[in-house]
């Protein structure tokens, strides 16, 4: 940030007054102006034993496999967020069943949320933020082609919790590599 937002004018990068950490502050009007993690939210889609997963058609990771997610918007729910996501890049609907994960990324500063979902029909289409869909057997998916470490992880748990027929919430949190 080299500007405030709320003025204009230059900001430094410093430690407030009363604060432990450095944060942008405006010379001017003196406004702290804070920033915290941000939460990307996604979805499990099922489908008769199948998942449904995107290839990416934009970077990061562009040409991968992921799971519908993407950055929660301003004043929605996290389950809204996982709902919208699947809309915009599966063009699927979706019936949330309960968060799944939640991936700490300390790292990044972002933490990740998949919820389970069961999908209303059988149809799927390619978001503008995806080159194909498709619904793939437990035994098909493309680990050496998935985009992120949080959907490998998340779809690990997956098909363990299925192996056991119980489906849990696990919390995890990844370390730089
Ligand atoms: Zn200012």
């Amino acid at each position: 940030m080299k500007y405030c937002s709320t003025c204009g004018a230059t900001v430094s990068h410093r430690v407030p007054e009363g604060d432990r950490l450095a944060r942008f502050v405006c010379d001017q009007c003196g406004e702290i102006h804070y920033i915290n993690p941000k939460l990307v939210v996604g979805t499990i889609p099922v489908w008769q034993e199948r998942i449904l997963l995107c290839r990416r058609a934009i970077e990061p990771q562009l040409g991968f496999w992921t799971l519908p997610a993407g950055f929660m918007e301003m004043a929605e729910s996290t389950a809204e967020a996982a709902r919208r996501e699947t809309r915009e890049e599966a063009c699927a609907h979706v019936r949330l069943v309960g968060l799944f994960s939640m991936v700490n990324i300390p790292h990044i500063s972002q933490v990740h949320l998949f919820y389970r979902a069961e999908m209303d029909d059988a149809s799927f289409a390619p978001g503008d933020e995806t080159l194909e869909t498709r619904l793939f057997a437990l035994e098909e998916i493309p680990w050496d082609e998935l985009a992120f470490r949080s959907v490998s992880l998340t779809l690990r748990l997956f098909l363990e919790d299925r192996e056991r027929s119980h489906y849990g919430f696990h919390e995890a949190t990844l370390a730089p590599k």
